[in-house]
Parts: C-alpha cells; structure tokens; sequence
C-alpha cells in the first residue's frame, strides 16, 4: 500500500488508554503515513505529561489548555499558570478550549470564563488557539468575535456551511474527524463538501470518535487514512489532494 505523509491535527496521545502500548500506536501510525500529531492539552495535571511525551518524539507537537469539560477542576490561578507554563515550554498552540453545551457538562458561566480567558492567552501570545465546540458553535462565534487577532482551528467540526464561512472568515481552519465517515452525518457531510481545501483539516481525535471501519474500537493516528479516504470521496478530489493540503495547512496553521 502507498502512503501519503498526513497530519494529525489533534490526538490525545497522552490519555493512560495509551500508556501500554504507545510505542506500537506510534509505528503504526508511521507506516501510515502520518508524519505529525498535534497532541491537545486538557487539564493541567496531564501538561507535564505532554511535554515529555513530545521530547521523546520529535514528530509530535504540544498544546497546553484547559479543556471545558474539566474546567470545575480548575481555578481561575490556573489561567496565570498556564501562561506560566506556556513561557517555560513553548507550545504550537493554546488548547483546547471551549464550550460544550450538553447537558451534563459545566455551567455555561464557568465553561465561557475560562474559554474567553484562554483566547486572551491565546491572542497575547501570539499562538493559535485549539477549539472544542459542541453544541455551542454560534457561541463560540460570538465569542471569538470579541477578539481581533485570533486564528486557530475548530476541532471536530460539527456546525453549518453557514457557520463554517463565518469562521473561515475570522481566520480559523475547521477540522474533520472520523465522525465525517458515517453516512448518518449529513450536517457534518454537507460541511465537509462546502469547506474549501485551503480551511480544511483532518484529525483523529484518539482515543473518541472512531471512523466508521473501526466503529467501537479504540481510535489512533493511524486510523486518518479512512478518514481521508472518505473525504476524498465526498470532495470528489483525489486523497492525494486532500493529503497534500492538509498537511500544508496544518503545517502553516502550528508553525511546523
Ligand atoms: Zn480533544
């Protein structure tokens, strides 16, 4: 089989349902063809664990935040620690962040306290910022409104074309997981089809949101090329196209 270099633009790498066999998923993803994985912060207790993972591996990429769905976790000093810890150990990006409207998550004061005060950070570092948005897409757009000099990705896409412009627009790449696999995800699919390739990205968002080839498994880098594949498909571009193009965004966007 031939392989197309990809970048995986978010992959919890880090999470312990890697830690037997980390060395393995990191193979296999070589030998399909992925060359970067972008591994996204989500509680500060986990930050460290990033930073050695990614001086162990040269191909792998830190971002440090504080994801929304453990912000009760947190304290409002963990904002100034993070940028503590962001001026010691440089990241490709703040993250992830954001909001996540289900109703079993965090109040929507505390989730949008720590989502504006990241891209704050986000803004006065001069880095991009990683985003979660769950059924909060308009939200998030409101939010990032209120910030001029913001650009970064929306991991996981799951908003409209409509709501896709708008963020193309205010400088941010949307990213496609697994999720676009399944023939049920219409929304996603029309999305996908009305992203423009320079805007597009690709994930896995391992150990979650499994293609539908591997549906109930556990999720890993190497797991994008059906992703891709899938993609091509509804494009109507070749993977190589959509290869290249990812990569080349992914690369612009992170600074690699
Ligand atoms: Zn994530």
């Amino acid at each position: 089989m031939s392989t197309m270099p990809l970048i995986d633009t978010h992959c919890h790498l880090d999470f312990e349902i890697f830690d037997d066999d980390r060395t393995k998923v990191l193979q296999r993803a070589k030998n399909n063809g992925i060359t970067d994985i972008i591994i996204p912060g989500t509680k500060k207790k986990y930050w460290q664990r990033i930073t050695a993972l990614c001086e162990n591996h040269p191909q792998l990429h830190a971002c440090y935040g504080l994801h929304p769905y453990w912000v009760n976790r947190h304290s409002k000093q963990d904002i100034e620690q993070l940028q503590k810890y962001i001026d010691q150990h440089r990241p490709v990006a703040i993250g992830e962040c954001g909001l996540d409207f289900r109703p079993q998550q965090a109040d929507k004061e505390t989730q949008l306290y720590f989502f504006e005060a990241q891209l704050a950070l986000a803004e006065n570092n001069q880095l991009p910022v990683v985003i979660h948005a769950v059924n909060a897409t308009e939200t998030v757009i409101q939010t990032i409104k209120k910030f001029n000099n913001l650009r970064g990705m929306i991991h996981s896409y799951s908003g409209s074309s409509e709501q896709a412009e708008q963020l193309i627009n205010r400088g941010f790449y949307l990213s496609l997981s697994g999720s676009v696999t399944y023939d049920r995800a219409k929304k996603i699919r029309r999305a996908a089809k009305n992203i423009p390739l320079e805007s597009l990205l690709v994930e896995t968002d391992a150990p979650d949101q499994s293609d539908r080839e591997n549906a109930g498994k556990r999720n890993e880098p190497a797991f994008l090329v059906n992703t891709v594949k899938i993609l091509a498909e509804i494009k109507e571009k070749s993977t190589e196209t959509i290869s290249r193009q990812t990569s080349c965004n992914a690369k612009k966007l992170f600074q690699l």
